[in-house]
């Protein structure tokens, strides 16, 4: 689902964000990507989403060079894949649902179909009798779980996450990370960057970790490879 090649990352500046990176997630998995604040996580993940290009290297998506993807070509290798940010980035001028149907609209969805999808997304997440009120009155669980139904509202074969359970207490970080692994099951890839390792050590996934822009080598990669 994901190949990243021999890739690195130097931003304006020369700061070298990524040096060397090669790595996979198969078809249908679920890892974490791990390593401390300024190790390269958002970078990796913001290469895979093609907010930022590779200084040098390769990244694939299902199979295709994104360097061969032109700017203009870019939304459509979006639209494979659902982000899940942080500090969740909802409208606040909108209702739940607004906000859910938002990737929707801009791919010009017939409203019929918003409506089927929002509500089937909101379903997902248990938020079904939310999607009239606004994000300011949702606590930060239920806002979080709000930005993953927007992620997943069009059915994308790949999930990012970047640290969805930051701002998150432990029960409610479990409760993020089961929608995550219910997703996997039904088949989506996800690929989760946090810096929370009791999370991680508690499930039993493989986990990528970055230190200073490189790639550790990944204890149990030889075993599930
Ligand atoms: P993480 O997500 O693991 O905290 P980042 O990928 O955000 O790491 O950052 C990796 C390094 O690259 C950091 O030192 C950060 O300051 C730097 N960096 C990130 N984005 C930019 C940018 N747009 N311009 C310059 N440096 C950046
Ligand atoms: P997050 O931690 O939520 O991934 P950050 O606060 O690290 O986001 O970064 C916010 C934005 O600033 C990102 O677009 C990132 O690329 C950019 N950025 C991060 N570090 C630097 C930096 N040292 N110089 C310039 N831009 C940066």
């Amino acid at each position: 689902m994901i190949k990243f090649e021999q890739v690195s990352k130097t931003y304006p500046g020369g700061h070298k964000a990524l040096e060397k990176v090669s790595f996979e997630l198969a078809n249908g998995e679920l890892a974490f990507l791990t390593g401390h604040s300024g190790a390269g996580k958002s970078t990796l993940l913001k290469l895979v989403s093609v907010m930022e290009r590779p200084s040098a290297g390769r990244v694939y998506i299902n199979g295709v060079d994104l360097n061969t993807v032109s700017n203009r070509q870019v939304p459509f290798v979006r639209r494979d894949i659902g982000i899940i940010f942080q500090n969740h980035r909802l409208l606040e001028r909108y209702s739940v649902f607004d906000n859910v149907a938002l990737p929707l609209v801009i791919e010009g969805t017939h409203h019929k179909q918003i409506t089927k999808r929002v509500h089937a997304a909101l379903d997902k997440v248990g938020l079904l009798d939310k999607a009239k009120c606004h994000p300011s009155v949702l606590s930060g669980g239920e806002q979080q779980r709000v930005g993953i139904a927007r992620a997943i509202v069009n059915s994308p074969p790949l999930l990012l996450a970047d640290e969805p359970t930051g701002n998150l207490d432990p029960e409610l970080s479990m409760e993020i990370l089961n929608l995550f692994e219910e997703f996997n099951r039904r088949g989506t890839s996800v690929l989760i960057a946090t810096h929370d390792l009791g999370l991680i050590a508690r499930m039993k996934y493989r986990s990528f970790t970055l230190n200073q822009g490189r790639m550790l080598q990944d204890p149990l990669a030889e075993d599930t490879l």
